[in-house]
Protein backbone atom coordinates (compact mmCIF):
# COMPACT_ATOMS: atom_id res chain seq x y z
CA UNK A 1 0.00 0.00 0.00
CA UNK A 2 1.84 3.42 -1.25
CA UNK A 3 1.62 6.44 0.90
CA UNK A 4 1.85 10.46 -0.18
CA UNK A 5 3.85 12.61 1.92
CA UNK A 6 3.82 16.06 1.50
CA UNK A 7 6.96 16.18 3.66
CA UNK A 8 9.53 13.39 3.91
CA UNK A 9 12.78 12.89 5.83
CA UNK A 10 14.91 11.22 3.67
CA UNK A 11 18.50 9.95 4.17
CA UNK A 12 19.82 13.18 2.32
CA UNK A 13 17.41 15.23 3.90
CA UNK A 14 13.94 16.48 3.56
CA UNK A 15 11.93 16.16 0.59
CA UNK A 16 8.53 17.43 -1.14
CA UNK A 17 6.04 14.93 -2.07
CA UNK A 18 7.17 12.13 -2.03
CA UNK A 19 5.48 8.90 -2.91
CA UNK A 20 6.57 5.47 -0.76
CA UNK A 21 5.46 2.23 -1.56
CA UNK A 22 6.44 -0.78 0.13
CA UNK A 23 6.33 -4.68 -0.92
CA UNK A 24 4.40 -7.84 0.59
CA UNK A 25 6.98 -8.39 2.83
CA UNK A 26 7.48 -4.37 4.56
CA UNK A 27 10.23 -3.48 2.06
CA UNK A 28 10.66 -0.22 0.45
CA UNK A 29 10.72 -0.69 -3.26
CA UNK A 30 10.36 2.75 -4.37
CA UNK A 31 10.82 6.39 -2.31
CA UNK A 32 10.03 9.08 -5.67
CA UNK A 33 10.09 13.08 -5.09
CA UNK A 34 8.32 15.72 -6.50
CA UNK A 35 5.61 13.71 -7.71
CA UNK A 36 1.79 14.93 -7.55
CA UNK A 37 -0.54 12.75 -5.54
CA UNK A 38 -1.66 10.27 -7.68
CA UNK A 39 -5.63 10.15 -7.48
CA UNK A 40 -6.97 7.60 -4.41
CA UNK A 41 -3.16 7.16 -2.86
CA UNK A 42 -3.94 8.18 1.22
CA UNK A 43 -1.82 10.85 2.65
CA UNK A 44 0.60 10.97 5.76
CA UNK A 45 -1.91 13.78 8.06
CA UNK A 46 2.17 15.44 8.46
CA UNK A 47 5.75 15.20 8.31
CA UNK A 48 7.43 11.52 8.26
CA UNK A 49 10.59 11.10 9.76
CA UNK A 50 12.26 7.45 9.71
CA UNK A 51 11.49 5.09 12.63
CA UNK A 52 14.27 5.30 14.81
CA UNK A 53 16.05 1.99 15.67
CA UNK A 54 16.69 1.33 19.57
CA UNK A 55 20.12 0.18 19.75
CA UNK A 56 20.39 -0.69 23.84
CA UNK A 57 17.16 -2.15 26.17
CA UNK A 58 17.16 -4.46 29.00
CA UNK A 59 13.49 -4.54 28.52
CA UNK A 60 13.07 -5.69 32.40
CA UNK A 61 14.22 -2.50 33.73
CA UNK A 62 11.35 -1.02 32.32
CA UNK A 63 9.72 -2.01 35.93
CA UNK A 64 11.71 -0.16 38.17
CA UNK A 65 12.20 2.89 36.43
CA UNK A 66 11.44 5.78 38.48
CA UNK A 67 11.82 3.98 41.90
CA UNK A 68 15.28 4.26 42.20
CA UNK A 69 14.69 8.33 42.69
CA UNK A 70 15.52 7.79 46.49
CA UNK A 71 18.26 8.05 48.60
CA UNK A 72 19.17 4.44 49.72
CA UNK A 73 21.45 2.71 51.86
CA UNK A 74 24.68 2.70 50.53
CA UNK A 75 26.69 -0.35 50.16
CA UNK A 76 28.48 -1.54 47.01
CA UNK A 77 31.67 0.09 48.60
CA UNK A 78 30.28 3.30 47.81
CA UNK A 79 29.95 6.74 50.06
CA UNK A 80 27.32 8.01 47.84
CA UNK A 81 24.29 6.97 45.65
CA UNK A 82 26.04 5.85 42.16
CA UNK A 83 25.76 3.56 39.60
CA UNK A 84 27.12 0.68 41.99
CA UNK A 85 24.57 1.03 44.59
CA UNK A 86 21.84 1.69 41.34
CA UNK A 87 23.09 -2.06 40.13
CA UNK A 88 22.12 -3.39 43.41
CA UNK A 89 18.27 -2.90 42.87
CA UNK A 90 18.72 -3.90 39.61
CA UNK A 91 19.77 -7.57 41.03
CA UNK A 92 16.97 -7.94 42.95
CA UNK A 93 14.44 -7.09 40.32
CA UNK A 94 16.44 -9.50 37.67
CA UNK A 95 16.76 -12.49 40.37
CA UNK A 96 12.43 -11.53 40.30
CA UNK A 97 11.29 -11.29 37.19
CA UNK A 98 9.31 -14.58 35.59
CA UNK A 99 8.79 -15.48 31.73
CA UNK A 100 5.21 -13.95 32.40
CA UNK A 101 6.46 -11.02 34.29
CA UNK A 102 9.05 -10.40 31.33
CA UNK A 103 6.25 -10.85 28.19
CA UNK A 104 4.22 -8.11 30.12
CA UNK A 105 6.77 -5.83 30.66
CA UNK A 106 8.54 -5.99 27.48
CA UNK A 107 5.07 -5.78 25.76
CA UNK A 108 4.21 -2.60 27.59
CA UNK A 109 7.40 -0.97 26.71
CA UNK A 110 7.46 -2.24 22.88
CA UNK A 111 4.20 -0.47 23.15
CA UNK A 112 5.83 2.75 24.36
CA UNK A 113 8.62 2.29 22.09
CA UNK A 114 6.48 2.43 19.11
CA UNK A 115 4.72 5.75 20.06
CA UNK A 116 8.22 7.38 21.27
CA UNK A 117 9.20 6.43 17.46
CA UNK A 118 11.16 3.64 18.14
CA UNK A 119 10.36 0.76 15.65
CA UNK A 120 12.67 -1.51 16.53
CA UNK A 121 14.67 -2.77 19.37
CA UNK A 122 17.99 -4.17 20.23
CA UNK A 123 17.31 -6.11 23.41
CA UNK A 124 20.89 -6.57 25.32
CA UNK A 125 19.44 -9.60 27.48
CA UNK A 126 20.93 -11.02 30.34
CA UNK A 127 18.40 -12.99 32.21
CA UNK A 128 19.00 -16.49 30.84
CA UNK A 129 18.38 -18.59 33.69
CA UNK A 130 15.76 -19.44 36.49
CA UNK A 131 15.70 -18.14 39.91
CA UNK A 132 18.01 -20.50 41.10
CA UNK A 133 20.53 -20.20 38.72
CA UNK A 134 20.02 -23.36 37.21
CA UNK A 135 18.85 -22.94 33.21
CA UNK A 136 15.46 -23.60 32.48
CA UNK A 137 14.30 -26.97 30.67
CA UNK A 138 13.74 -24.55 27.57
CA UNK A 139 16.81 -23.02 27.83
CA UNK A 140 15.86 -19.77 25.54
CA UNK A 141 12.63 -19.29 27.63
CA UNK A 142 13.51 -15.68 28.67
CA UNK A 143 14.60 -15.27 25.55
CA UNK A 144 11.17 -16.27 23.87
CA UNK A 145 9.57 -13.89 26.16
CA UNK A 146 11.02 -10.80 24.47
CA UNK A 147 10.53 -12.35 20.69
CA UNK A 148 6.72 -13.00 21.66
CA UNK A 149 6.02 -9.52 23.22
CA UNK A 150 8.27 -7.80 19.99
CA UNK A 151 5.59 -9.71 17.93
CA UNK A 152 2.42 -8.94 19.40
CA UNK A 153 3.93 -5.30 20.19
CA UNK A 154 4.79 -5.33 15.86
CA UNK A 155 8.60 -3.86 16.97
CA UNK A 156 11.34 -4.81 14.69
CA UNK A 157 13.45 -7.00 17.12
CA UNK A 158 17.65 -7.65 17.47
CA UNK A 159 17.86 -10.02 20.07
CA UNK A 160 21.37 -9.94 21.89
CA UNK A 161 21.90 -13.10 23.93
CA UNK A 162 24.53 -11.59 26.57
CA UNK A 163 27.51 -13.70 27.36
CA UNK A 164 28.11 -13.20 31.07
CA UNK A 165 30.90 -14.76 33.29
CA UNK A 166 32.09 -13.07 36.28
CA UNK A 167 32.03 -10.42 39.04
CA UNK A 168 35.19 -8.08 38.07
CA UNK A 169 38.39 -8.04 35.94
CA UNK A 170 40.85 -11.26 36.48
CA UNK A 171 37.70 -13.84 36.40
CA UNK A 172 36.33 -12.97 39.52
CA UNK A 173 33.94 -15.52 40.65
CA UNK A 174 29.78 -14.21 39.89
CA UNK A 175 27.64 -13.42 42.88
CA UNK A 176 24.70 -15.20 43.98
CA UNK A 177 22.86 -12.08 43.08
CA UNK A 178 23.86 -12.88 38.99
CA UNK A 179 23.31 -16.46 39.36
CA UNK A 180 20.54 -15.86 36.20
CA UNK A 181 22.92 -14.34 34.00
CA UNK A 182 26.07 -16.43 34.40
CA UNK A 183 26.68 -19.12 31.69
CA UNK A 184 29.77 -20.06 29.75
CA UNK A 185 30.59 -20.22 26.17
CA UNK A 186 28.83 -22.80 24.90
CA UNK A 187 25.77 -22.47 26.63
CA UNK A 188 25.64 -18.25 24.93
CA UNK A 189 26.21 -20.37 21.90
CA UNK A 190 23.48 -22.94 22.33
CA UNK A 191 21.31 -20.03 22.98
CA UNK A 192 22.09 -17.95 20.01
CA UNK A 193 21.78 -21.33 18.18
CA UNK A 194 18.59 -21.81 19.46
CA UNK A 195 17.18 -18.45 18.71
CA UNK A 196 18.42 -18.63 15.24
CA UNK A 197 15.76 -21.30 14.90
CA UNK A 198 13.06 -18.79 16.67
CA UNK A 199 13.39 -15.47 14.92
CA UNK A 200 11.82 -15.72 11.26
CA UNK A 201 11.91 -12.74 8.33
CA UNK A 202 13.30 -9.57 8.55
CA UNK A 203 11.88 -8.35 11.37
CA UNK A 204 13.79 -10.36 13.56
CA UNK A 205 17.41 -10.88 13.66
CA UNK A 206 19.80 -12.73 16.14
CA UNK A 207 23.21 -11.12 17.40
CA UNK A 208 25.44 -11.36 20.19
CA UNK A 209 26.27 -8.93 23.64
CA UNK A 210 29.73 -9.54 25.74
CA UNK A 211 28.18 -7.98 28.80
CA UNK A 212 31.73 -6.04 29.42
CA UNK A 213 35.33 -6.43 29.74
CA UNK A 214 34.70 -6.92 33.50
CA UNK A 215 32.41 -10.09 33.15
CA UNK A 216 34.05 -11.82 30.01
CA UNK A 217 37.59 -12.61 30.06
CA UNK A 218 39.68 -12.12 27.23
CA UNK A 219 40.00 -15.60 26.72
CA UNK A 220 36.25 -16.60 26.33
CA UNK A 221 35.69 -13.50 24.53
CA UNK A 222 37.94 -14.55 21.92
CA UNK A 223 36.69 -18.09 21.85
CA UNK A 224 33.24 -17.10 21.10
CA UNK A 225 33.80 -14.48 18.94
CA UNK A 226 35.85 -17.00 16.55
CA UNK A 227 33.08 -19.34 16.75
CA UNK A 228 29.96 -16.53 16.34
CA UNK A 229 31.77 -15.43 13.15
CA UNK A 230 31.54 -18.76 11.63
CA UNK A 231 27.69 -18.96 12.32
CA UNK A 232 27.38 -15.66 10.75
CA UNK A 233 30.03 -13.03 9.66
CA UNK A 234 27.74 -10.11 9.53
CA UNK A 235 26.44 -10.85 12.95
CA UNK A 236 26.02 -7.74 15.16
CA UNK A 237 28.19 -7.45 18.32
CA UNK A 238 27.28 -5.61 21.45
CA UNK A 239 29.61 -4.55 24.25
CA UNK A 240 29.26 -2.24 27.22
CA UNK A 241 32.26 -0.88 27.05
CA UNK A 242 33.67 2.10 29.32
CA UNK A 243 30.63 3.37 31.27
CA UNK A 244 31.86 3.90 34.17
CA UNK A 245 35.45 5.44 35.50
CA UNK A 246 35.60 3.26 38.25
CA UNK A 247 35.24 0.26 34.92
CA UNK A 248 38.12 1.99 33.71
CA UNK A 249 40.48 2.31 36.46
CA UNK A 250 39.69 -1.59 37.29
CA UNK A 251 40.46 -2.15 33.63
CA UNK A 252 43.47 -0.43 33.09
CA UNK A 253 44.76 -2.54 36.62
CA UNK A 254 44.04 -5.58 35.09
CA UNK A 255 44.84 -5.31 31.46
CA UNK A 256 47.09 -2.57 30.86
CA UNK A 257 44.99 -0.76 29.32
CA UNK A 258 41.71 1.45 29.21
CA UNK A 259 39.03 -0.55 28.22
CA UNK A 260 38.17 0.94 24.26
CA UNK A 261 42.19 0.65 23.88
CA UNK A 262 42.08 -3.03 24.78
CA UNK A 263 39.06 -3.99 22.74
CA UNK A 264 40.67 -2.41 19.30
CA UNK A 265 43.89 -3.68 20.58
CA UNK A 266 42.99 -7.21 20.75
CA UNK A 267 39.52 -8.16 18.95
CA UNK A 268 38.65 -7.41 15.23
CA UNK A 269 36.12 -4.72 16.19
CA UNK A 270 34.50 -3.15 12.88
CA UNK A 271 31.59 -2.00 11.16
CA UNK A 272 29.66 -4.63 12.84
CA UNK A 273 30.21 -3.92 16.68
CA UNK A 274 28.27 -1.36 18.88
CA UNK A 275 30.10 -0.04 21.55
CA UNK A 276 27.44 0.95 24.14
CA UNK A 277 28.62 3.31 26.49
CA UNK A 278 31.97 4.56 24.69
CA UNK A 279 31.52 7.31 27.55
CA UNK A 280 35.16 7.41 28.87
CA UNK A 281 37.48 7.63 26.10
CA UNK A 282 40.98 9.47 25.69
CA UNK A 283 41.73 11.10 22.24
CA UNK A 284 43.30 8.39 20.88
CA UNK A 285 40.86 5.50 21.86
CA UNK A 286 37.90 8.16 20.13
CA UNK A 287 40.10 7.87 17.26
CA UNK A 288 41.07 4.29 17.03
CA UNK A 289 37.41 3.17 17.69
CA UNK A 290 36.02 5.45 15.08
CA UNK A 291 38.43 4.17 12.72
CA UNK A 292 37.09 0.50 12.85
CA UNK A 293 33.38 1.53 12.10
CA UNK A 294 31.86 0.50 15.34
CA UNK A 295 29.12 2.35 16.83
CA UNK A 296 28.65 4.21 19.48
CA UNK A 297 25.74 3.29 20.98
CA UNK A 298 24.51 6.29 23.27
CA UNK A 299 22.03 6.21 26.02
CA UNK A 300 21.55 9.95 26.86
CA UNK A 301 18.94 10.07 29.77
CA UNK A 302 20.44 6.18 31.65
CA UNK A 303 23.59 7.65 30.98
CA UNK A 304 22.52 11.06 32.92
CA UNK A 305 20.02 8.88 35.21
CA UNK A 306 22.81 6.77 36.42
CA UNK A 307 25.66 9.47 36.81
CA UNK A 308 28.19 7.94 33.98
CA UNK A 309 29.51 10.74 32.60
CA UNK A 310 29.26 13.21 29.51
CA UNK A 311 30.20 11.35 25.86
CA UNK A 312 32.33 14.23 23.64
CA UNK A 313 29.93 13.87 20.23
CA UNK A 314 31.63 16.41 18.63
CA UNK A 315 35.23 14.71 18.60
CA UNK A 316 33.72 10.93 18.04
CA UNK A 317 31.75 13.01 15.17
CA UNK A 318 35.17 14.65 13.85
CA UNK A 319 37.14 11.26 14.12
CA UNK A 320 34.52 10.36 11.73
CA UNK A 321 32.57 7.66 14.25
CA UNK A 322 29.39 6.74 13.71
CA UNK A 323 26.12 6.62 16.87
CA UNK A 324 23.11 5.89 17.65
CA UNK A 325 20.32 5.53 20.61
CA UNK A 326 19.63 3.58 23.27
CA UNK A 327 17.10 3.64 25.87
CA UNK A 328 18.26 1.13 28.08
CA UNK A 329 17.16 1.36 31.49
CA UNK A 330 13.80 2.97 30.45
CA UNK A 331 13.85 5.90 32.59
CA UNK A 332 12.96 7.62 29.30
CA UNK A 333 10.89 5.43 25.93
CA UNK A 334 11.43 8.29 23.49
CA UNK A 335 13.46 9.33 20.66
CA UNK A 336 13.20 12.79 20.37
CA UNK A 337 13.67 13.56 23.79
CA UNK A 338 16.90 10.65 23.65
CA UNK A 339 17.95 13.64 20.64
CA UNK A 340 16.97 16.68 23.47
CA UNK A 341 19.11 15.06 26.00
CA UNK A 342 22.48 14.24 24.02
CA UNK A 343 22.51 17.79 22.43
CA UNK A 344 22.02 19.70 25.85
CA UNK A 345 24.54 17.58 27.65
CA UNK A 346 27.08 18.38 24.83
CA UNK A 347 25.92 22.20 25.51
CA UNK A 348 26.20 22.09 28.93
CA UNK A 349 29.83 20.72 28.91
CA UNK A 350 31.34 22.65 26.03
CA UNK A 351 29.27 25.79 26.31
CA UNK A 352 28.28 25.86 22.39
CA UNK A 353 25.18 25.34 20.84
CA UNK A 354 23.21 23.30 17.89
CA UNK A 355 26.54 20.85 18.21
CA UNK A 356 24.51 17.86 16.65
CA UNK A 357 24.02 19.93 13.55
CA UNK A 358 26.38 19.86 10.80
CA UNK A 359 27.93 21.25 7.49
CA UNK A 360 25.18 19.70 5.11
CA UNK A 361 22.07 20.23 7.76
CA UNK A 362 22.06 22.45 10.11
CA UNK A 363 18.86 21.94 11.77
CA UNK A 364 19.87 19.82 14.83
CA UNK A 365 16.92 17.80 15.17
CA UNK A 366 17.11 16.38 11.45
CA UNK A 367 20.98 16.16 11.74
CA UNK A 368 21.00 13.96 14.72
CA UNK A 369 17.84 11.98 13.81
CA UNK A 370 19.61 11.20 10.49
CA UNK A 371 23.18 10.32 12.02
CA UNK A 372 21.16 8.45 14.89
CA UNK A 373 18.76 5.99 12.31
CA UNK A 374 22.03 5.50 10.26
CA UNK A 375 23.76 4.15 13.28
CA UNK A 376 21.14 2.81 15.04
CA UNK A 377 20.46 0.74 11.96
CA UNK A 378 24.23 -0.92 11.49
CA UNK A 379 24.12 -1.42 15.26
CA UNK A 380 20.73 -3.71 14.63
CA UNK A 381 22.09 -5.59 11.94
CA UNK A 382 18.71 -4.81 9.81
CA UNK A 383 18.11 -3.11 6.79
CA UNK A 384 16.59 -0.22 9.02
CA UNK A 385 18.51 2.89 7.92
CA UNK A 386 15.70 5.50 6.71
CA UNK A 387 13.13 6.09 3.86
CA UNK A 388 15.44 4.21 1.33
CA UNK A 389 14.52 1.49 -1.24
CA UNK A 390 15.80 -1.96 0.30
CA UNK A 391 14.84 -0.56 3.38
CA UNK A 392 12.06 -1.32 5.37
CA UNK A 393 9.38 0.22 5.84
CA UNK A 394 9.48 1.97 9.77
CA UNK A 395 8.68 5.22 10.20
CA UNK A 396 7.01 8.06 12.34
CA UNK A 397 4.04 10.85 11.28
CA UNK A 398 4.81 13.80 13.41
CA UNK A 399 1.23 15.63 14.78
CA UNK A 400 0.82 18.87 13.64
CA UNK A 401 -2.13 19.47 14.83
CA UNK A 402 0.53 19.88 18.48
CA UNK A 403 0.10 23.55 19.27
CA UNK A 404 3.83 24.06 19.23
CA UNK A 405 4.32 21.99 15.81
CA UNK A 406 0.84 23.61 14.39
CA UNK A 407 1.57 26.17 10.98
CA UNK A 408 5.17 24.95 10.80
CA UNK A 409 7.21 23.98 7.42
CA UNK A 410 8.90 20.39 7.96
CA UNK A 411 12.16 20.92 9.67
CA UNK A 412 10.64 23.30 11.94
CA UNK A 413 8.18 21.06 12.84
CA UNK A 414 10.70 18.47 13.38
CA UNK A 415 12.40 20.69 15.65
CA UNK A 416 9.79 21.62 18.41
CA UNK A 417 8.80 18.00 18.36
CA UNK A 418 12.21 17.44 19.28
CA UNK A 419 12.92 20.59 21.47
CA UNK A 420 9.78 22.19 22.17
CA UNK A 421 6.80 19.79 22.40
CA UNK A 422 6.63 19.80 26.23
CA UNK A 423 6.78 15.50 26.56
CA UNK A 424 3.15 15.49 24.91
CA UNK A 425 3.66 12.74 21.93
CA UNK A 426 4.36 14.67 18.59
CA UNK A 427 3.62 11.83 16.98
CA UNK A 428 1.00 10.72 15.29
CA UNK A 429 0.86 6.95 13.60
CA UNK A 430 3.61 4.73 13.41
CA UNK A 431 4.57 2.33 10.63
CA UNK A 432 6.55 -0.87 11.03
CA UNK A 433 7.48 -2.71 7.41
CA UNK A 434 4.70 -0.84 5.83
CA UNK A 435 1.55 -1.99 8.97
CA UNK A 436 0.74 0.71 11.04
CA UNK A 437 1.36 0.20 14.61
CA UNK A 438 0.54 3.02 16.01
CA UNK A 439 -2.94 5.28 14.47
CA UNK A 440 -3.66 8.95 16.04
CA UNK A 441 -1.19 8.00 18.91
CA UNK A 442 -2.76 5.04 20.43
CA UNK A 443 -1.84 0.80 19.49
CA UNK A 444 -4.02 -1.50 19.39
CA UNK A 445 -3.52 -3.00 22.23
CA UNK A 446 -2.59 -0.18 24.21
CA UNK A 447 -5.01 -0.41 27.18
CA UNK A 448 -4.09 -4.59 27.46
CA UNK A 449 -0.59 -4.02 27.73
CA UNK A 450 -0.60 -1.52 30.05
CA UNK A 451 -3.41 -3.36 32.37
CA UNK A 452 -0.20 -6.86 32.19
CA UNK A 453 2.35 -4.57 32.91
CA UNK A 454 0.80 -2.61 35.87
CA UNK A 455 0.17 -6.15 37.28
CA UNK A 456 3.02 -7.62 36.33
CA UNK A 457 5.06 -4.61 38.17
CA UNK A 458 3.40 -4.82 41.04
CA UNK A 459 4.06 -8.62 41.38
CA UNK A 460 8.16 -7.99 40.29
CA UNK A 461 8.21 -5.26 42.86
CA UNK A 462 6.89 -7.44 45.47
CA UNK A 463 8.89 -10.16 44.96
CA UNK A 464 12.14 -7.73 44.42
CA UNK A 465 11.63 -6.56 47.81
CA UNK A 466 11.95 -9.82 49.29
CA UNK A 467 15.51 -10.52 47.75
ZN1 LIG B 1 23.03 -1.69 29.27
Amino acid sequence: MPLFATDALLPDGWASDVVLDWDAAGMLRSVARDMAQPRGMPAAPGPVIPGMPNLHSHAFQRAFAGLTEVRGPIDAGEREDSFWTWRERMYAYALAVTPPMLEAIATHLYVRMLQGGYTSVCEFHYVHNNVDGRRYADDATMSRALLVAARRAGIGLTLLPVLYQHNGFGGVAPRAEQRRFVRDVDGVLALVEAMRYAVAGPRERVGFAAHSLRAVAPEALARALDALRAIDATMPIHVHIAEQRREVDECVAALGQRPVAWLVDHVAVDAHWCLVHATHMDDAECAAAAKTGAVAGLCPTTEANLGDGTFDLARWRGAGGAWGLGSDSHVCVDAALEIAMLEYGQRLASGRRNVGADRREPWVATAMTTAAVAGGARASGRDVGGLAVGASADFAVLDDRHPALAGLEAPAIHSAAVFASDRANAIRDVYVGGERRIHDGRHSMQDAADAAFIGARRALATAAERQ
